[in-house]
């Protein structure tokens, strides 16, 4: 094994991926790296888990549109258009067509609620999977080192080393792309190395589950986008063979706590006839509370705790009268179908979820109704809670996301995007920054 790297990419998700076909897909030669006195430039992508590419094993819907997955503090839609087109011509994906798009948006707008026109590609879950081999493939044709399950644990930033479940490595360059998942572990570096941060956005919300013919808009376009009033929004949808699952956080000193999301499987798969999408709200805290990440784990241990640790479910037919559901009662009759995660505990999501956000979410629930008749049929499903931690707004120090000198952070960990391709162009501006730094 190796102790020294011109250049480490910790995590080998979508922001990793672009960081490091960004800087191996350019003139090496020229950014330097033949200046510290090696023959060849040396690349690593680290990854703790033993098979990988992050993000992109979940479902695999790849958004092209501005502001889709682009937090506006660091993007504007100029530099984020650029990068988009970058991306795109590297996948080559497939655009869905979309149609009758004008039906709904007229009705959304007499409610107030916007509709995006998104330009998506859809692989499902299955489809990334081989998407992974044939990135993997190419990486390790243009020379870089792939390591999979080698966990970063620590830095010295001054020193430049980073310390991992295995060994010591030194780099000259290091970019620490580690997902939501790494959400506390990159606060941990930022204490660490003193770089300064901000975590005081979270969305939380429900994952809603129904048969496809109370939701059609799906057959039209693969993942609506309405944004409603109150900072609420549709986020993630998918259908045909589509399945809720879990995703668990914490740590076993602190206790474990759960989210909800969602994938489907590409048209290969035979089809379940369901959608779930996500309904989020966004919440930004300010003092005395000033932490997502804190905050969302109150929520998520309380969900767990109603849940008996897991998940709370509720049919919307128990949930409009007031009612908790029940496993004796959440199959027959009016709820004709049954849950695809059904681990999940049937409970009462208003005796978790805080009122305001509760209210934002069931006033979203209710315009969407009308938008798209049918949703509120009793039998749909409401899961809870669905979290998205990727609120660290660490202070960067250029506008390639360095934070040192020599440490750059991408990625949805990092605050600078929220889906697959705001990430992987994440990783490309941070090989800009690099290959500038290194060159000029
Ligand atoms: C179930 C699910 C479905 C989703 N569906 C979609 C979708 O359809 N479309 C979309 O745009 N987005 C989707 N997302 C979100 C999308 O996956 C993320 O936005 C995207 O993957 C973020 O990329 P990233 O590279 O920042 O992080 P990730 O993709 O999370 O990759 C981070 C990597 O870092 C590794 N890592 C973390 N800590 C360490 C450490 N200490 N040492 C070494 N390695 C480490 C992890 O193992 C992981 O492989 C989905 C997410 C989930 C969970």
């Amino acid at each position: 094994m190796n102790n020294y790297y011109d250049i480490v990419v910790v995590g080998s998700g979508p922001a990793g991926l672009g960081a490091a076909f960004g800087l191996l897909g350019a003139d090496l030669a020229k950014i330097g790296l033949a200046k510290v006195g090696r023959p060849e430039p040396s690349l690593l992508l680290l990854d703790k888990n033993e098979v990988s590419s992050g993000g992109l094993r979940n479902d695999c819907k790849m958004n092209f549109s501005w502001p889709i997955g682009f937090p506006e503090a660091c993007w504007t839609k100029d530099q984020a258009e650029a990068y988009l087109g970058r991306v795109e011509a590297f996948l080559s994906p497939v655009i869905l067509e979309k149609r009758n798009l004008d039906l709904y948006s007229k009705r959304a707008e007499k409610l107030g609620v916007s509709l995006l026109s998104i330009r998506q590609s859809h692989l499902g879950t299955d489809g990334g999977l081989e998407l992974i081999g044939r990135l993997t493939a190419k990486l390790k044709g243009l020379g870089a080192e792939l390591v999979l399950g080698e966990k970063m644990l620590s830095l010295d930033a001054k020193k430049k080393i980073l310390i991992t479940d295995k060994r010591e490595i030194q780099y000259r360059d290091l970019v620490l792309a580690p997902g939501r998942g790494g959400f506390a572990f990159l606060q941990g570096i930022m204490n660490g190395a003193d770089i300064p941060y901000r975590d005081n956005v979270v969305d939380i919300g429900v994952r809603v589950e129904t048969k496809e013919e109370r939701y059609p808009i799906v057959k039209d376009y693969y993942d609506p986008k309405f944004l409603f009033p109150k900072k609420t929004r549709t986020f993630c949808t998918n259908s045909r063979s589509a399945y809720v699952v879990q995703e668990r956080y914490g740590e076993p000193e602190t206790g474990y706590w759960y989210s909800v999301n969602g994938h489907a499987w590409s048209t290969s798969r035979p089809a379940n006839g369901l959608v779930n999408f996500a309904l989020l709200k966004t919440v930004t805290l300010t003092a005395p509370l000033a932490s997502g990440q804190a905050f969302a784990r109150m929520l998520g241990m309380q969900a767990a705790l109603l849940g008996g640790g897991r998940p709370i479910m509720q049919r919307i037919g128990d949930f409009k009268l007031g009612k908790r559901s029940f496993s004796e009662s959440f199959l027959g009759d009016l709820y004709d179908f049954e849950p695809t995660l059904p681990s999940c505990t049937p409970g009462d999501i208003g005796l978790s979820a805080p009122a305001k956000i509760l209210n934002a979410l069931w006033n979203g629930m209710k315009l969407l109704d009308s938008i798209v008749p049918g949703l509120l049929h009793p039998s749909t499903i409401m899961y809870y809670p669905e979290i998205k931690l990727y609120a660290n707004r660490p202070a960067y120090i250029d506008g390639h996301f360095r934070s040192a000198e020599g440490l750059y952070l991408a990625g949805d960990g990092a605050g600078t995007s929220r889906g697959i391709t705001a990430a992987w162009a994440s990783g490309l501006r941070v090989a800009d920054g690099i290959l500038e730094a290194r060159f000029a």
